[in-house]
Parts: C-alpha cells; structure tokens; sequence
C-alpha cells in the first residue's frame, strides 16, 4: 500500500507513530519520518493512524 504524510500539515504530534509504529517514527530531531509503502499487513494500523492524527495530514492513496 501507499501513503503519503502532507508534512507542511504535520505538527509532529507522533499520534501516528503511536498507531503504528512499524510504519512511522521521529528522528533524531523530532521530524517524522515515514516508510511511503507500508506492507499491506498494516493496513488496520495506518488506518487507525489516519484518525489518530489530530490534523489530518496522513493519507492512503488509492491504487
Ligand atoms: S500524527 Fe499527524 S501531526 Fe502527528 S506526527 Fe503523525 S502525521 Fe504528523
């Protein structure tokens, strides 16, 4: 699958990193960084990390 943070939305809440953590994590200075195409088996995972997200910034892109 395929996702895609807006990172000038993101506010580095780590809700996602909460929600799943295998996709999503901070750096060392606290940016997010993030695996683009997570393996499909984490699909639950990135869902609950897009309504975690407090500012909407994370999204699956379709196809
Ligand atoms: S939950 Fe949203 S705002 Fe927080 S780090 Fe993840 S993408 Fe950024």
């Amino acid at each position: 699958m395929k996702i895609r943070v807006d990172m000038a939305k993101c506010e580095t809440h780590a809700q996602c990193v909460f929600a799943a953590p295998e996709a999503f994590s901070l750096d060392d200075d606290d940016e997010l960084v993030y695996d683009a195409n997570p393996d499909d088996a984490l699909r639950a995972k990135i869902e609950q990390a897009v309504l975690a997200c407090p500012v909407q910034a994370v999204f699956i892109e379709q196809g």
